[in-house]
Parts: C-alpha cells; sequence; structure tokens
C-alpha cells in the first residue's frame, strides 16, 4: 500500500483502505470477533507456522486493527505498525522487548510521567538501569553510553514544556558509540504529520493513539512504527506473550476514523496554539512562555529544521506562581481542567501535582518541571473564545 507518490492527507485517507475484500465497504469494518475459523486442521497449523497468511485469534492479530496498522506504517514512513490498548502499552512492550536483567538504557531527563516512572522506579527492579540525560545539549550525553546500553530513549517536543531534542544528532551520537543501539523516539506531540522520527536516524516511533491521531478524547491506545524486523519481534515477544495490550477491533475503527482529518486537525491546533502563545507571551501576569514556534524557544531552530510545525501543546509560569496557577485554573469557563491532549476540546492542567506527579520534588527540579508551570493543548474551538477565556483568568490575576 505504499504510494511514495501521494502526499500526507492523500494517504491519511486512503493508505491500507482497500483492504475488506468481502463487500468492498468504503469503510473498513469493525471485525468484532475474539477468533477466526479454520477450513481444516492443516490450514490451522499452516496459520501457526507461519506457512499461509490470515487471522487466527484477535491478540495475534485482527483485520480491522491490521488496516490500522498499514496505516501508520506508510503514515510514519516505517516498513511496519503495531497497535496496543495504550501508549504505555506500546512503550513497555517494547522496552520489554529490547531490554533484559543487566541491560541499560539512556533516556531524556523529561518525559512522559508514565514513561518516566517505568524507566525511573519499575525496572530497576528488574535489573534494567537508565541513566538520565540532557539531551537537548547533544555534546553533554555521550559519555552516558555503556557497553550494555541497548536503548536511547528520546521524546521531543517533550511533555510537559516543549523540550526539543535534535534527532539526527542525537541518533548519530548513539550509533557512533555501538551501532546496535536502538533508537526511539515518542512521537506523540508531534505526530507523523509534523515530525517522521525514522526519517531522522530513530529506529523506532513511539505514539500515544489517544492523543492527536485519534484525535477526540474517545479513545486510548498506543503505536510503534518500526522495520519488519523488530515489529515482528514485539508482536511476538513483548506484545504477544508480555503485556497482551491489545487494541480492540472497535477501538481501530475509531482511531482511523480520527487519522482521516489529521492533517487539517493539525493545522488548525498549529495555528491556534502559535496564536495562543503570543498572546499569553504578551500578557503581564506571565513570565514565561514555551512554545517551539516562538523564536526565543531555546529549540525553535532545531523544531524548525525538523518539524512541519511546532504543534499545538504550549506551557506557560505564571508570574504569582503555584497559587496564582490554581487561580485560574478554577477560574476558566471554556477550557476544561483535564490531562490529556490532542483533542477538539481545549484542556489545561497542572503537570507537578497530576501528569508529572510521578517525579518526586528532586526529580522534578532536576528536569526543570517547575511546581509554576501549566500546560495548555490548544484545541479546534474558534481561537478567539480561547483567547477570550484565558485572557479573563488571567486580568483577574493582576487584581489584587
Ligand atoms: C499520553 C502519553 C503517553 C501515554 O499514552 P497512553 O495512551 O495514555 O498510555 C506517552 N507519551 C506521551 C508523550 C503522552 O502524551
Amino acid at each position: 500500500m505504499k504510494h511514495p507518490s501521494r502526499r500526507f492527507s492523500t494517504l491519511a485517507i486512503h493508505a491500507g483502505n482497500n483492504a475488506d475484500k468481502t463487500y468492498g465497504a468504503l469503510v473498513m469494518p469493525i471485525y468484532q470477533s475474539s477468533t477466526f475459523r479454520f477450513d481444516n486442521p492443516d490450514q490451522g497449523a499452516r496459520r501457526f507456522t507461519g506457512e499461509e497468511e490470515g487471522f487466527i485469534y484477535s491478540r495475534l492479530g485482527n483485520p480491522t486493527t491490521a488496516v490500522l496498522q498499514d496505516k501508520l506504517a506508510v503514515l510514519e514512513s516505517g516498513e511496519a505498525a503495531l497497535a496496543f490498548s495504550s501508549g504505555m502499552g506500546a512503550i513497555s512492550s517494547a522496552i520489554l522487548t529490547i531490554c533484559q536483567a543487566g541491560d541499560h538504557i539512556v533516556a531524556d531527563e523529561l518525559l512522559y510521567g508514565g514513561v518516566y516512572d517505568l524507566l525511573a522506579h519499575i525496572m530497576p527492579c528488574y535489573g534494567i538501569e537508565t541513566s538520565f540525560v540532557n539531551t537537548q545539549d547533544v555534546t553533554a550525553f555521550q559519555d552516558a553510553f555503556r557497553p550494555n546500553t541497548k536503548l536511547l530513549y528520546l521524546e521531543t517536543p517533550a511533555n510537559p514544556n516543549l523540550k526539543i531534542t535534535d534527532l539526527r544528532a542525537a541518533s548519530a551520537l548513539a550509533k557512533a558509540y555501538d551501532k546496535r543501539i536502538l533508537v526511539m523516539c515518542d512521537n506523540t506531540f508531534a505526530t507523523p504529520y509534523l515530525q517522521q522520527p525514522l526519517k531522522l536516524g530513530c529506529d523506532i516511533a513511539a505514539h500515544s493513539l489517544t492523543k492527536y491521531l485519534n484525535g477526540h478524547g474517545d479513545v486510548i491506545g498506543g503505536a510503534l512504527i518500526s522495520n519488519k524486523k523488530f515489529i515482528q519481534e514485539v508482536a511476538n515477544i513483548g506484545l504477544k506473550n508480555l503485556s497482551g495490550a491489545v487494541l480492540s477491533a472497535f477501538d481501530s475503527y475509531l482511531v482511523l476514523r480520527g487519522i482521516k482529518t489529521l492533517e487539517l486537525r493539525m493545522e488548525r491546533h498549529c495555528a491556534s496554539a502559535l496564536q495562543v502563545a503570543e498572546f499569553l507571551q504578551g500578557h503581564p501576569a506571565i513570565r514565561q512562555v514555551y512554545y517551539p514556534g516562538l523564536p526565543q524557544h531555546p529549540g525553535h531552530t532545531i523544531a524548525k529544521a525538523q518539524m512541519h510545525a511546532f504543534g499545538g501543546m504550549v506551557a506557560f509560569e505564571l508570574k504569582g506562581g503555584r497559587s496564582a496557577g490554581a487561580k485560574l485554573l478554577n477560574s476558566l469557563s471554556l477550557i476544561t481542567l483535564a490531562v490529556s491532549l490532542g483533542d477538539t476540546e481545549t484542556l489545561i492542567e497542572h503537570p507537578a501535582t497530576m501528569t508529572h506527579s510521578t517525579y518526586n520534588a528532586e526529580e522534578l527540579a532536576a528536569a526543570h518541571i517547575s511546581e509554576d508551570l501549566v500546560r495548555l493543548s490548544v484545541g479546534l474551538e474558534d481561537v478567539l473564545d480561547i483567547i477570550d477565556d484565558l485572557q479573563q483568568g488571567l486580568d483577574a490575576l493582576m487584581l489584587k
């Protein structure tokens, strides 16, 4: 299903879609079946050895989910993809497939809270150690690699404060130390429309499908995109036997539906986020705005080189600190106080006590996640209504 000459929005709609051979349905049906009938025992045996293609049991593969996987592989410019029941399911299945007791991981210190918790607090119990470094300064972390390093784990733009890592430079550094080190990038904030890690030297792109790819706030899902060999390995080990974190046929259908409008949605998210970031920067109640599209952002030049646009996430610190943040979150009427991101609704949250509460106080300080930081996922409402809501909340902070 590869059409190298076709453009992103066309592929987002068409790639993988002519798979329903039974009735020729325009939209891939939901194959809500746990198991699949064999014509005879020989066929069943051939399916299990892989001599014959075909479905066996939905933990091992499902027709609706297979179409989603084909589409994701095309959009991320990978050979193959694997869908999971959550982003954490995808990421933990990959890590458990790559690493065994005695292995070592190098990761950025700023990560999605659940992944940080997994690497910092849970994997050490299984004999897998992680060194946390600042990958923004590529020269500063070359000493972190060890003979037992199996994985360099990156996230850019990073959750929650939009730190940017140069994917080409970071991948090159890992490969120069040992070309067997795999480089994995969590591409959730960017989506394949804005950034393609596999084209920038990474081996694996990971996603929470929960966010922009589904885009409508009604699914929890995840995915990995890589070469055929690695995806097959994760399918056989991490997914089939270790996590069993399989995406359902119904959720696959919903994500397929969401992806059809990914380009349109991302264009709007990006345009509105830039407008909101510029508004916030001009408001006297704000101390600092973090948005890679602003020329003052320390990662702006790299983001501009490796991304097509700068995404829909904005973070900021208020002059009055944490109490001002709480006041602002209490005073909004349109913007919803909730974690998650990439939905049609604009969402706001406080990372230090919510998404990143997996970091203890010292870890928050080391990762430069301030107590004052507020994270905003700019939605698809009229941007002037989003700005009006922020404006009334921020103006109220100025009245003492
Ligand atoms: C949400 C998120 C995850 C985890 O995904 P789930 O679908 O919630 O399991 C991982 N990485 C990033 C950047 C996220 O925003």
